[in-house]
């Protein structure tokens, strides 16, 4: 199943073909597994007090009544185990690691092309998942044109936050309950792993139709049935290019653990503010740099201060490569109603 030209990179047909076969086999069984993954999230705890009500729904969608999705505790179960029906995603997360891992052991050191793209790759899903899953899809703080739309969907899938619909669902049901018991991934109730890796895999899927109807349908429903055959191209994307081994490592698992664990720390870094009740949200800034992934998302205390605010960077400081692409957009007319942050 080797393409001819991947002849003259060492690449061996039967180690490929093995491969290729374990990791079809995997996402065969679990439809819902990326799309569980990286949720970063937001509505502050004030947009759900009566007479904010407008607000709330204004910024994330239709419903957003309190979800009881989460059985008690979830956090107390042992960390090595998923619940059902998300083993499949534990077993990605385990893959994706181990192959980073033997990819920094076999090549330490790879070439400028290959980082070059690697950090591409990386470039564009960050956008995907800041712009246009967080900001314009879960958030509605701006509208755009279709095309950039489904363009930002591909990367953002590409990156591994799995399906809009369900992404945009754990991030609603996150706002809606910030830091309560109810939501599925406070480090203020289980703790910094819990918050950044483990709800993943430990937690059921928050409610799409509830959370998120309007991505369940129409053309979204075509990036259900897509959405396998586009995570394996991400896997695989170093060999297809012709980038060998070292390609197949460096610009697929590397690139998905980093991506995964900067997107991560919105969950688990980002709500570490030593808040005594409620919102525990904070901005860090020395995590922007790393952030290339996520864009001005570290700029999170701001977010939830300002869900309905396309701009997470609020301060002429504070960089946010998410709002200049949106003004970009809106500067050639790509994007247009872009909300901006309100003068408090
Ligand atoms: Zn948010
Ligand atoms: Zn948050």
């Amino acid at each position: 199943m080797i393409p001819a030209e991947f002849a003259g990179h060492k690449v061996r047909p039967l180690h490929t073909f093995l491969a290729y076969s374990l990791f079809v086999s995997l996402f065969a069984q679990f439809p819902d597994t990326l799309r569980g993954k990286m949720v970063l999230l937001c509505l502050p705890r004030t947009l759900s007090k009566p007479g904010t009500i407008n607000s709330t729904t204004l910024i994330a969608g239709d419903d957003m009544e309190l979800s009881a999705t989460q059985q008690a505790r979830p956090w107390d179960r042992p960390f090595w185990k998923p619940v059902h029906g998300k083993e499949g995603v534990f077993t990605y997360l385990v893959l994706i690691h181990v192959l980073a891992v033997i990819g920094l052991i076999l090549f330490p050191l790879p070439s400028l092309k290959v980082v070059g793209l690697t950090v591409l790759f990386v470039a564009f899903g960050g956008l995907g998942t800041t712009v246009c899953y967080h900001r314009l899809l879960a958030h509605k703080t701006l509208k755009t044109n279709r095309f950039i739309e489904q363009f930002l969907i591909f990367w953002a899938i590409f990156n591994g936050s799995g399906h809009p619909a369900s992404w945009v669902a754990y991030h609603r049901l996150h706002h809606s309950v910030t830091d309560t018991p109810e939501d599925i991934s406070s480090p203020k109730q289980g703790g910094f792993w819990w918050a950044h890796l483990r709800w993943l895999y430990q937690t059921q899927p928050a409610d799409k139709q509830r959370w998120a109807p309007e991505l369940t349908g129409g053309i979204y429903k075509i990036w259900g049935w897509a959405e396998t055959p586009v995570i394996l191209l991400s896997i695989f994307i170093g060999l297809i290019l012709g980038f060998g081994w070292m390609g197949f490592f460096w610009m697929g698992a590397l690139r998905l653990v980093y991506s995964l664990h900067m997107q991560c720390f919105v969950n688990s870094l980002t709500h570490l503010d030593p808040a005594p009740e409620g919102d525990s949200s904070k901005n860090v800034w020395w995590l922007g740099p790393f952030q290339l992934t996520a864009w001005g998302e570290n700029w999170h205390r701001n977010h939830h201060s300002h869900a309905g605010s396309a701009r997470l960077g609020l301060r002429w400081y504070q960089t946010d490569i998410g709002w200049y692409f949106i003004w970009m957009l809106e500067a050639v007319g790509l994007a247009h109603s872009v909300k901006r942050p309100r003068a408090s």
